[in-house]
């Protein structure tokens, strides 16, 4: 068990040292002993220093405001049966979404320029009809039928209600090309016209954002159907099979998948013309493999070694499926604080959490999936921070949006359809903070921030981790791929710099296991319906969390430079090439 403790010494050094205090410091100094008195000795604060800034008084003030018992009534309210999951798209959602638009209200923050605070969002909806679901491979004159649940599972598609595709089999290792690493599993394949078979993930040696940028489906897709491809059968390596097993897909079939409809009518996303599309198990895929003679063991090996190499499996494939379809409506709650400081009031931090949650879902006990801390806590802990801003005697320099989310459990489309209809202008948005799913089961004694290393968000979030009492820790599950799996990489793909904010695993209580209560959290009550108000929550650790979240966005709205991605960046030279050169103010 990993134990914390730490002493002021640092930041009475600075004093002692006789330091050139700037502002920021000065307020670092302030906020740590005003804030921190958990964790440190309060006696010998220096009032001189105290007098001395205005602005940094004021946040150490609206800091200790923050109130982990206001947190957690919050989430409980949100995670309440009578929200019944708060799956985008239902009533259950819709209350939850007037409930943060009339916290909004009430904290005096601005409505959208339509004077709603809603940020309405078409979706298009499908669901498979299961039994209607059937992948026959066939190969010389050996057919092999596959059943759904067993073999494979599949979502319902965005193209026709009914869909049948009939097409050879292709092996393209990992399904990804990637120039910066000399990575092409296209060479020596045509995928045009055909089914790709693909492992999951991406060849170890790739830089850990990297990988998993290169993991993610939607970059997959993007590129088998950039290709021409058909359908995408994804076989999930041995990492991903120990990591989730094939019992947590089933709860997910038949469910409802959504993307957002743009002006033209036409889902955003959704890859209509990978019709061909499955995920398949371990047993399917090496029945596949066998009948096309080939050792998947073998290949798993060689690819999981960083190789390449892509070959027809002689095989072919249909697969059919019905799809009920529709469209419905949800929304984005969105609050505006307006900045202060006429230069640069026209620039927007975001602070965003997903509102929405799972609805109900049978996995075998109580349907209702409460979403507790995925992620009540997050809005929870969002409108805390809204809170505390309000009561700043002047808001900071730039103008702050509060957005809580939806449909981020149908693939981020809330945030996506955010980042690409802002309510202002793309390039005035200079950073995304976003909070999803913070376990906060003990007293924290450190943050985690997911992006930290691409932008110069680091320096913010360091010191308001700081000024908070706790520690900023690098991710601590790198393999868990978190930078590109939630609301910020919307953002991302916008070119702004962007930070996921996560409670680390450390406990400041020797009583608390950190990380082992956060293990059994991931591992037992993530997207269960036992993720619900009852789940342990230390308020002194909801307070800690949402200092530095609070502190990470001040800093970032006051400081005269926009945050910027790091020189040579690759999520920069990727999405922002092209973005207006950075304002700043004298
Ligand atoms: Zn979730």
């Amino acid at each position: 068990m990993l134990h914390y403790s730490r002493t002021c010494g640092t930041f009475t050094g600075m004093k002692a040292n006789g330091t050139d205090v700037r502002p920021w410091l000065a307020a670092l100094v302030i906020g740590v002993t005003g804030i921190a008195f958990g964790a440190c000795d309060r006696r010998g604060a220096d009032d001189e220093q105290v007098a001395a800034v205005e602005v940094a008084a004021s946040w150490r003030s609206i800091a200790e405001g923050v109130r982990g018992d206001r947190i957690r009534r919050d989430a409980e309210m949100l995670a309440d049966d009578a929200m019944a999951g708060r799956e985008a798209g239902t009533e259950g959602f819709d209350l939850a979404a007037s409930f943060v638009a009339e916290r909004f209200a009430a904290l005096g923050l601005a409505p959208l320029s339509d004077g709603s605070y809603l940020q309405e969002v078409e979706l298009f909806w499908t669901r498979l009809l299961p039994e209607s679901a059937r992948i026959t491979l066939q190969a010389g004159d050996t057919e092999i039928d596959l059943t759904i649940r067993e073999d494979f599972v599949r979502s319902g598609g965005f193209g026709p209600g009914e869909e049948r595709v009939d097409a050879e089999v292709v092996f393209a290792g990992h399904g990804i090309a990637a120039p910066e690493y000399e990575h092409d599993d296209f060479a020596g394949i045509d995928p045009a016209g055909v089914i790709l078979v693909v492992l999951s993930g991406a060849p170890p040696h790739f830089e850990t954002d990297l990988r998993a940028y290169y993991s993610s489906s939607t970059v997959k897709q993007t590129e088998a159907a950039s290709r021409g491809a058909l359908g995408l059968l994804v076989v999930r390596t041995p990492v991903d099979q120990r990591r989730r097993p094939w019992d947590r897909y089933l709860p997910g079939v038949g469910r409802t998948d959504m993307e957002w409809v743009d002006s033209g009518g036409v889902p955003f996303g959704g890859y209509p013309e990978l019709a061909g599309s499955a995920v398949l198990s371990q047993g399917a895929a090496e029945r596949l493999f066998e009948l096309a003679g080939r050792d998947l063991s073998e290949l798993f090996v060689h690819h999981g070694a960083g190789e390449t190499g892509s070959f027809p499996l002689g095989v072919s494939a249909v697969l059919e499926r019905s799809s009920d379809q529709g469209r419905t409506v949800s929304a984005n709650v969105v609050g505006i604080l307006a900045g202060d400081d006429p230069r640069l009031r026209d620039e927007y931090v975001v602070y965003t959490a997903h509102l929405d949650h799972l609805g109900t879902l049978d996995d075998g006990d109580d349907q209702i999936h409460n979403g507790f801390y995925d992620n009540a806590v997050g809005v929870a802990t969002l409108l805390e921070v809204a809170r505390a801003m309000t009561k700043l005697p002047v808001p900071p320099r730039r103008s702050i949006l509060f957005v809580a989310l939806t449909a981020e459990e149908k693939g981020l489309l809330g945030s996506s359809f955010f980042a690409q209809n802002p309510p202002v202008p793309i390039e005035r948005i200079v950073a995304n903070l976003n909070i999803d799913m913070p376990f906060l089961g003990f007293p924290i004694g450190d943050v985690e921030a997911f992006g930290v290393e691409h932008s110069t968000l680091r320096s913010s979030v360091e010191k308001a981790a700081h000024a908070a009492g706790i520690v900023l820790s690098p991710d601590s599950m790198p393999e868990r791929v978190r930078f590109v799996r939630s609301d910020q990489f919307s953002f991302v793909q916008r070119g702004i710099p962007a930070l996921n904010l996560k409670p680390g695993s450390i406990s400041t209580d020797d009583s608390f296991d950190g990380p082992a209560m956060l293990a059994d959290f991931l591992d037992n009550h993530y997207h269960r319906s036992s993720d619900a108000g009852d789940q342990p929550f230390s308020e002194s650790g909801a307070e800690r969390f949402a200092r530095t979240a609070l502190l990470t966005g001040l800093w970032v709205a006051s400081d005269k430079d926009r945050p910027s991605w790091n020189e040579g960046d690759f999520f920069g030279e990727k999405f922002a090439t092209g973005r207006v050169a950075p304002v700043s103010a004298p």
